[in-house]
């Protein structure tokens, strides 16, 4: 989608500091970080949220979840993260491209509030 933040970063239009990349999903920093490693995993392909990439795409779901521990394990993570997908608006979600939250290297609360 050309109005889509995320796609453009997979299209390299918008920088990015990247730290993972496979066929199905790349792996970025975010821009506002909430925690020592917080790193976003989107798909390739555009879907405005998890489900719905899960329903059209789940090898790439599939990819993404798998990608999401790689990605914490190579932080020094792997046995302590979050994983967080935020589903629509009133659940916090602000891009409308399918993305998983990998946060960690601090204590998380539960429930999260
Ligand atoms: P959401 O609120 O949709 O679950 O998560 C969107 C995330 O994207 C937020 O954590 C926000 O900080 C991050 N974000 C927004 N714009 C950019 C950007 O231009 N670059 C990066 N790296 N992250 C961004
Ligand atoms: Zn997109």
């Amino acid at each position: 989608m050309s109005d889509c933040l995320f796609c453009s970063i997979v299209a390299g239009d918008i920088p990015a500091t990247i730290v993972a990349e496979c066929e199905h999903t790349i792996a970025f920093r975010d821009i506002n970080p909430q925690a020592p490693v917080h790193i976003l995993v989107i798909p390739r392909i555009h879907h405005p949220d998890i489900a719905s990439l899960a329903a059209a795409e789940p090898v790439a779901a599939a990819a993404l979840l798998t990608d999401a521990r790689a990605i914490a394990e190579a932080e020094g993570f792997g046995h302590a993260y979050r994983l967080v997908f935020n589903t629509g608006a009133e659940a916090g979600q602000s891009v409308f491209h399918a993305h998983g939250h990998v946060l960690a290297g601090r204590e998380f609360s539960w429930p999260p509030g």
